[in-house]
């Protein structure tokens, strides 16, 4: 099979890569095939307007080895650009992954999540993928010292594939403290996902997915996340067609 090799383009200043569902999930089963680990980011308009006002954030960002578009903000920004790209939903995608890592035997982590959700998700995860091999389990509420335990019990049994459900942007910091003392481990940020696959919390219905609506929907359910998204996606973008006329212009 082909080698495959990232096409990024930049979207305010992050890089995207322009892979597709499965050419995504391709690139990742060549790094594990290689044994080489990687960071893995679900980018939506949020994480990059909180990187843009957090410079170390938005390093993180930009160190990341695949950054794949979840959700119509990102979809929309690179049709701005004048690129069709598929919407990658981040947790479709981990769960494909999960999938692959059943098949060819790769160990996974699960961290974060309150511990019932964590311990339910393991659970409903291992009926639904019999061989799957999950060798950690922990939920994602911890102090300092409690976090560098995990550091050093994550050293000792290196999952494969380490799924951390934290939210945004906790999940990708504490990636990135420990990607580098981890380098044949596969790091992904997952935010709400565990919640969903414990059956606590549930996905939107199938025409809102369809529709690229889901955060609309998650919004109209909990509307405390109103705060957080509606005066995020119209800014993100009005700046992202600015960049793109300055782009024609100059
Ligand atoms: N969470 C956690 N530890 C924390 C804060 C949050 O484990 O200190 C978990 C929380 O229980 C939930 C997930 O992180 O399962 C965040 O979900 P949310 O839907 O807010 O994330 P998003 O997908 O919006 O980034």
């Amino acid at each position: 099979m082909e080698h495959l090799q990232r096409k990024k383009e930049s979207v305010l200043g992050f890089d995207v890569d322009l892979f597709n569902f499965e050419t995504a999930l391709q690139y990742t089963n060549q790094h594990l095939q290689e044994n080489k680990g990687m960071q893995i980011v679900t980018i939506n308009p949020e994480m990059i307007s909180l990187g843009k006002n957090n410079d170390d954030f938005g390093r993180i960002l930009n160190g990341a080895e695949l950054v794949i578009p979840d959700g119509v903000g990102i979809k929309l920004a690179l049709k701005i650009k004048g690129i069709e790209q598929e919407n990658i939903p981040g947790i479709e995608f981990a769960k494909k992954l999960i999938s692959l890592c059943e098949l060819e035997g790769y160990t996974i982590g699960l961290l974060g999540a309150k511990e019932e959700v964590v311990q339910k998700a393991a659970k409903n995860l291992r009926e639904e993928y019999k061989n799957l091999n999950i060798t950690y389990v922990r939920n994602g509420y911890f102090d300092i010292q409690e976090e560098n335990i995990i550091i050093q019990e994550l050293k000792a049994i290196e999952p494969r594939v380490l799924f951390v459900a934290l939210g945004a942007p906790k999940q990708e910091l504490f990636i990135s403290k420990i990607k580098e003392q981890m380098p044949s481990t596969i790091f992904i940020g997952v935010g709400g996902s565990f919640d969903v696959w414990s059956g606590m919390t549930k996905r939107a219905p199938e025409i809102w997915q369809k529709l690229g609506l889901e955060w609309l929907y998650r919004t109209l359910k909990e509307p405390s996340r109103f705060k957080r998204i509606f005066p995020t996606l119209p800014l993100f973008l009005v700046q992202v067609i600015i960049e793109a006329i300055h782009e024609k212009v100059g």
